[in-house]
C-alpha cells in the first residue's frame, strides 16, 4: 500500500529530509586523501545527532553502520572501516536520518581530486539520471515513467544500471511501497498521485550490471572490479513538478554573480 502523506506528514518529511541534505553535504565535505570510512561514518554519527536525529541504518537487519560508504567498485551499503580514501577514487555515501518520525534518505557520490575521463562521465551521467528520474516523478505518471527515464539516459551513455536495488517509498518507514527500479517501461507500476513521497536512487556502473556481495554481508561490489556510482534524493510528488525535499539550503556564501 501507498502512504499519501497529509500535509502535516509533508511537514515531518521536510524537517527530515532537510537535516538528511545538511549531513549529507558535511560529510561529503570532508571527503579527501587520507582519511578513513569508519572516521566519515564518525563524523556522520555526530552530525545527525546535532540535527536531533537518529540513523535508521545504524542495526538495521543488524546493519553496524551510522552511513553507507561505498569506494569505487562499492556499490551500496558499504560497511565504513579502516579503507583510506584515496586520490582518484570515487565515494559514495548514503545518509538516512529519522526526526521526530519521519525518514530521510539521500546519497551522493564524490570524486577525490581528478578521477579519470570515463569515471567523471559515470558522475555526470548518475546525476543526470537523477534528474531524469526526477522529472518524470509527475502525478498522472507511473512508477516505470521514472524507472524508464533513469534508464534511458544511463544506457545511452554505454553504462548499466545495477537491478538488483531499487529506490522506493519513504515516510515512517525507511522502505515504503512502492519499490522504484531503475530500468523498466513508462506504464508499468503504481500511478503516482500527490502526496507520496518516494527516494529516486540510481545506482549505475561503469562496467556490466553485475553485482556481488562481500562476505560481510553487506557490502555489494561491481562484479567486474569497474567504479559505480549512487545519487539519491527524497522527493515529493505534487500536481506539477516534483518537490526535492533532501536539498540543502542555499549557502549564505552562494554568489549572485554569474
Ligand atoms: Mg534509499
Amino acid at each position: 500500500m501507498i502512504v499519501i502523506k497529509t500535509a502535516k506528514e509533508i511537514e515531518g518529511m521536510r524537517r527530515a529530509c532537510t537535516a538528511a541534505a545538511e549531513v549529507l553535504r558535511a560529510v561529503a565535505a570532508m571527503v579527501q586523501p587520507g582519511i578513513t570510512t569508519g572516521e566519515l561514518d564518525a563524523a556522520a554519527a555526530e552530525l545527525i545527532r546535532e540535527q536531533g536525529g537518529k540513523s535508521p541504518f545504524l542495526g538495521y537487519k543488524g546493519f553496524p553502520c551510522h552511513t553507507c560508504i561505498s569506494v569505487n567498485e562499492e556499490v551500496v551499503h558499504g560497511v565504513a572501516g579502516r579503507r583510506r580514501i584515496q586520490y582518484g577514487d570515487v565515494v559514495s555515501i548514503d545518509v538516512g536520518i529519522i526526526v521526530d518520525g519521519f525518514v530521510g534518505d539521500n546519497a551522493t557520490t564524490v570524486p577525490v581530486g581528478v578521477v579519470d575521463p570515463r569515471t567523471q562521465e559515470l558522475l555526470e551521467v548518475g546525476q543526470a539520471a537523477l534528474r531524469a528520474g526526477i522529472a518524470a516523478a509527475r502525478a498522472g505518471n507511473r512508477v516505470g515513467a521514472i524507472s524508464h527515464a533513469i534508464q534511458t539516459v544511463v544506457e545511452s551513455h554505454g553504462f548499466s544500471v545495477v537491478r538488483e536495488f531499487v529506490g522506493h517509498g519513504v515516510g515512517r518507514q525507511m522502505h515504503e511501497d512502492p519499490q522504484i527500479p531503475n530500468f523498466g517501461r513508462p506504464n508499468e507500476g503504481a500511478k503516482l498521485r500527490p502526496g507520496m513521497t518516494l527516494a529516486i536512487e540510481p545506482m549505475i556502473n561503469r562496467g556490466g550490471s553485475a553485482v556481488q556481495m562481500l562476505a560481510d554481508g553487506w557490502t555489494v561490489v561491481t562484479a567486474d572490479g569497474e567504479p559505480s556510482v549512487h545519487f539519491e534524493h527524497t522527493i515529493l510528488v505534487t500536481n506539477g513538478e516534483a518537490e526535492i525535499l533532501t536539498c540543502p539550503k542555499k549557502s549564505l556564501f552562494e554568489s549572485k554573480v554569474r
